[in-house]
């Protein structure tokens, strides 16, 4: 392999330019020649594909988004644009592609590479965790870190007044950052998109709260909560409990960004290193991944099934007993 070309795709996530910073190193220590697109996917049909040397990705370690930028483009989506990001890959002799991103950027990597035999390794980058064969993917606990030090504040002022924070987090459908979030910050209760609470359920946790003297409470709400947001879960409880003045805080886009964490800088050094060794090793279309304390390859098509279920037992069984 001689040439190859790094990309981040889809949601921005924490960590995407220490792997990118990997990536670039690991291939030009090989003598491999390394290229960066701009823009996802966007790039590889505007030819936006500039040559990187090591300098190129100095200081970048601690920075969150990503330097090569990121897009959703729904060009890639059609048979015309794919054809046009292979002839533009085939005129820059690109022979192997890594790209960072979630589920979107891996089910077009996965259409390209089969469609035109690109040699593609994924790095899953995604604050979500919603991807399988990766216990953690890259921004992910960054975002937890995040979210916590927000209701590290929040709490403050709710116990100050006494009052009951409703607050939603991100994860699409993944109630990941919502769990490690309310076990890290002392939730008084968490209502995941996996599991079904109902909201008398909450209110008779909540009401048990207040009649042993809790002062203030907090509810993470994943944002893909069968029963709404933040919003319409607080509404609802309102009707029938209103012990605390009641409050509601959307975290939103701050989730997506910040320093990434020491896990994250490292995950994503040894994600971007493991994405071109697997290159220089002949693989293709399989995505890095950590398992345990282990780097493992997993086929996209296996990272893109099952994820549905990501959640810690010990954690869900935990968020009861924690919080009395
Ligand atoms: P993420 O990678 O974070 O899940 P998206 O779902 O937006 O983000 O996907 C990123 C990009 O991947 C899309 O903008 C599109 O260019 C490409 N993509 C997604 N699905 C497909 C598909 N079925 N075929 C080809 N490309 C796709």
């Amino acid at each position: 392999i001689k040439n190859i070309a790094v990309l981040t795709s889809g949601g921005d996530a924490p960590g995407m330019n220490a792997a990118i910073r990997a990536v670039v190193r690991t291939g030009i220590y090989h003598g491999i020649n390394m290229f960066g697109v701009m823009q996802g996917y966007q790039g590889l049909i505007t030819n936006n594909i500039k040559p990187m040397d090591a300098r190129s990705v100095s200081n970048i370690l601690h920075l969150g988004g990503t330097i090569l930028k990121t897009a959703r483009c729904l060009e890639f989506k059609t048979d015309e644009g794919q054809e046009i990001a292979y002839r533009n890959l085939k005129a820059n002799n690109i022979d192997g592609l890594v790209v960072i991103g979630g589920d979107g950027t891996f089910t077009g990597a996965k259409r390209f590479g089969e469609k035109y035999g690109v040699k593609v390794i994924g790095i899953p980058g995604t604050i979500d965790n919603d991807l399988s064969g990766s216990d953690f993917t890259l921004g992910y606990d960054t975002a937890i870190n995040t979210v916590i030090e927000a209701i590290d504040k929040i709490r403050d002022t709710a116990d100050a007044h006494d009052r009951l924070f409703f607050i939603e987090v991100m994860g699409r459908d993944s109630g990941c950052i919502a769990l490690r979030s309310s076990i890290a910050s002392g939730a008084e209760a968490v209502l995941l998109p996996e599991v079904e609470t109902s909201v008398n359920e909450l209110i008779e946790k909540l009401a048990l709260g207040a009649a042993t003297k809790k002062s203030s409470s907090i509810v993470i709400v994943a944002e893909g909560h069968k029963q709404g947001g933040a919003y319409d879960i607080a509404k609802k409880v309102k009707e029938t409990f209103d012990h605390y003045d009641t409050k509601v805080t959307i975290l939103g886009h701050l989730q997506r960004g910040g320093s990434p964490s020491s896990f994250d800088r490292i995950l994503g050094s040894r994600l971007g290193f493991a994405a071109v060794n697997a290159l220089i090793a002949g693989e293709s279309a399989q995505m890095v991944g950590l398992r345990g304390n282990d780097i493992k390859l997993t086929s996209i098509e296996e990272a893109l099934s099952n994820h549905s279920f990501k959640l810690e037992d010990d954690l869900m069984e935990m968020t009861d007993v924690l919080s009395i």
